[in-house]
C-alpha cells in the first residue's frame, strides 16, 4: 500500500497559514486544503439564505444540504459556483466564527475535509487539524504571530484584494474570532500536545517555509 503524508498547519487567525501552506505544498506537490475556507462558504451560504449566523439551529439547517469542495485550480467552490472572493468580504469574517462554533456544522465539514484529503499527500490548515481533523498526521505545525502583526497582515492583504477594511476594523475582527475560536466547546483552537510551535511575528515567508521544510525532513517527508 502506497503511504500517504499530511501535514498539519494549525494557529490563531492571519498568522499566514494560508500563505506558508500553499508555498509548502507546492514545493512538496502535496494538494493544499484551506479548511477556513470552507468555514467561511457556510458562513456564505447562510446569509445567501436569510439565515441568522448566531442562531444555530436555523445556521445548522444548511447541514447536508449544500455541497462545498475545490476546483482543481484550487477554488473554493459552494454548490459548484467559484465563491473565493465573496468569503472575502467582511459579513462572512464577521460572522465565521459563530458559524464554526457550531457541531453539526463541524461535523458536517470535518467529514468533507477528511474525504477531500483520503489517498493524497496533504498540506491542510485550519484550527483543530492535528487536534481532530488529521490526528495522526505525519507533522504538526503551530504556526503563531503577535495581534498587532497579524492586523497589520490582514490590513495590507485586503488592500492588495480591493477589500475595504481599515487596520483597526482587522484588529477587532482577529481579537474577536481568537476569542470565540479558542473558548468553544467543541474543538477549540489549541495546539496538539505533538506539535511544533513557529513564532512568524519576525520572520519572512521564505524563512517559515524553510523551517516547515526542515521539520518535514526530519519527520521523513518528501
Ligand atoms: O483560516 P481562516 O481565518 O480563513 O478561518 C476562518 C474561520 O473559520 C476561523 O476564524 C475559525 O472560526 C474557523 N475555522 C475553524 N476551524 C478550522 C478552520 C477555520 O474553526 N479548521
Amino acid at each position: 500500500m502506497v503511504k500517504n503524508y499530511s501535514i498539519a498547519i494549525d494557529g490563531p487567525s492571519a498568522s499566514g497559514k494560508s500563505t506558508v501552506a500553499k508555498l509548502v505544498a507546492k514545493k512538496l506537490g502535496f494538494v493544499y486544503i484551506d479548511t477556513g475556507a470552507m468555514y467561511r462558504a457556510f458562513t456564505y451560504a447562510v446569509i445567501l439564505n436569510g439565515l441568522n449566523p448566531e442562531n444555530e439551529e436555523e445556521a445548522s439547517s444548511l447541514v447536508n444540504k449544500i455541497d462545498i469542495n475545490f476546483s482543481d485550480e484550487n477554488k473554493i467552490l459552494l454548490n459548484g459556483k467559484d465563491v473565493s472572493r465573496e468569503i472575502r468580504d467582511n459579513l462572512v469574517a464577521n460572522n465565521v466564527s459563530f458559524i464554526a462554533s457550531y457541531k453539526q456544522i463541524r461535523l458536517f465539514l470535518v467529514d468533507l475535509q477528511r474525504k477531500i484529503a483520503s489517498n493524497k499527500n496533504v498540506v491542510m490548515d485550519g484550527r483543530d487539524i492535528g487536534t481532530y481533523v488529521l490526528k495522526d498526521a505525519n507533522l504538526k505545525i503551530f504556526q503563531v504571530a503577535s495581534v498587532e502583526e497579524r492586523s497589520k497582515r490582514r490590513y495590507l492583504e485586503n488592500k492588495e484584494k480591493g477589500i475595504d477594511t481599515t487596520y483597526d476594523d482587522c484588529y477587532k475582527n482577529i481579537t474577536t474570532r481568537d476569542y470565540i475560536d479558542s473558548h468553544r466547546a467543541f474543538c477549540p483552537l489549541e495546539p496538539a500536545k505533538d506539535s511544533i510551535e513557529i513564532n512568524t511575528t519576525e520572520m519572512t515567508i521564505d524563512e517559515v517555509v524553510d523551517a516547515i521544510l526542515v521539520e518535514a525532513k526530519k519527520k521523513g517527508i518528501n
